[in-house]
């Protein structure tokens, strides 16, 4: 029978100089309660510590689902035909905007479906001049990957934070992941996350756990992966299948659904016991597998969270995978029950402030500071 990891262990794995994918991969691989706990324990200390225990408000508009890409884990797809196209117009942009400064939500986080025509641009620079103008509001744009004029087009605009995931780290499993038809690079995806940081982006990325063909191993590799791009915002989610995708019912499932969970959370506590101060979200899909996922999300490190002000009639057509959460429940009702359950759970919810990473401000003090 394996040795069960203790506290220890763990922080004596996690703190080696040299820490290698084995090392890691006992921790992913850990399941007792105890061992779980112990983690926990771990992560949360240095949660403590580092950033505090408040959760930042992000709130998510997911804005369009018109997409060139065709990922093949992605509900939003192009070839998926059964998707009902969208954009909201600016003026329901603006609402949520409206709603997110009533509520004293520090950010909003403007997400799409990846669409580089200058038509598309525009009308993003222009709604997020608008909301600046408007509102003290932080802006993190999700809006895929883009050519370097436009991410520094995006930042004149006012936006100053940007997700983009890296999905996996393993060059051959984004091969696998996504079609070979040339919008897909592994390479492309890289150097825009390099372009972003470079143009002094805060920076935001993470992957999946769970897709086809990918193991513990390859998660180990994401975690180094996002600690050696030194990124300071991570978003890390479960996949959860769309019927409209081609790895529904995949044979070649080597994480199960059910493990996808404590996977994910395993994740989260690693990457805060080893980066610190960055911000971490408990992201939607955990919520997806599991009804109290994104509380539980906290209580292993994260600490940010992203309720949903899409208008409630565009939340259907914006399925990147099925049995997302709250469908039918508008802005309002949601995030008065969420912040119950975040107090709940014994976080303070950081109302008003925009939550910015401490980490992005280490890293430019650094970067700036004479050798
Ligand atoms: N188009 C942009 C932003 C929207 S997609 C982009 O791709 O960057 C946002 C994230 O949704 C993706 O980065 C991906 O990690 C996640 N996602 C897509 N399909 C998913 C699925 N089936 N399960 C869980 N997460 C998924
Ligand atoms: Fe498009 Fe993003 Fe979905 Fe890929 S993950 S299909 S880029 S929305």
């Amino acid at each position: 029978m394996k040795k069960a990891e203790t506290k220890d262990d763990i922080m004596n794995r996690l703190s080696s100089a040299s820490l290698k994918k084995e090392d890691i991969v006992p921790i992913l691989k850990m399941g007792t309660k105890e061992e779980m706990r112990i983690l926990q324990s771990l992560a949360m200390q240095i949660k403590q510590e580092r950033v505090g225990r408040i959760v930042y408000f992000r709130g998510l508009v997911e804005f369009s689902n018109l997409c060139r890409k065709n990922c093949f884990y992605c509900g939003l797809r192009k070839e998926n035909k059964g998707v009902n196209r969208f954009r909201l117009s600016e003026e329901e942009i603006l609402q949520a905007a409206a709603f997110a400064h009533e509520k004293r939500y520090g950010s909003l986080v403007l997400q799409s479906g990846e669409n580089q025509s200058e038509e598309h641009i525009d009308f993003i620079c222009r709604v997020v001049e608008e909301i600046k103008s408007k509102y003290d509001l932080g802006i993190t744009l999700s809006c895929g990957e883009q050519s370097e004029d436009t991410y520094r087009r995006f930042l004149a605009s006012g936006a100053h934070r940007y997700l983009l995931r890296i999905e996996t780290s393993s060059p051959e499993l984004y091969g696998k992941w996504h079609p070979g038809d040339g919008k897909h690079s592994f390479e492309t995806r890289l150097n825009c996350l390099k372009s972003l940081k470079k143009i002094g982006f805060q920076v935001g990325s993470g992957s999946m756990v769970g897709v086809p063909y990918q193991t513990l191993e390859d998660i180990a590799g994401d975690i180094l992966f996002l600690r050696d791009m030194e990124v300071d915002m991570m978003g890390i989610g479960p996949f959860v299948e769309h019927s409209g995708t081609p790895f529904y019912r995949s044979e070649a499932y080597s994480i199960p659904r059910e493990e996808r969970l404590k996977v994910t959370l395993t994740m989260i506590a690693v990457l805060r016991i080893l980066l610190k101060d960055v911000n971490i979200a408990s992201t939607t899909a955990m919520q997806a597998l599991d009804k109290f996922g994104r509380e539980k999300g906290l209580l292993f490190g994260a600490n940010v969270i992203m309720p949903n002000l899409t208008p409630a009639t565009r939340r259907k057509d914006y399925l990147l995978y099925e049995h997302k959460p709250d469908l039918d429940e508008d802005a309002l009702l949601c995030d008065n029950s969420l912040e119950a359950r975040i107090a709940s759970v014994g976080e303070t919810i950081g109302y008003g402030q925009w939550g910015d990473p401490l980490h992005f401000f280490r890293r430019i003090n650094h970067s700036s500071s004479p050798s």
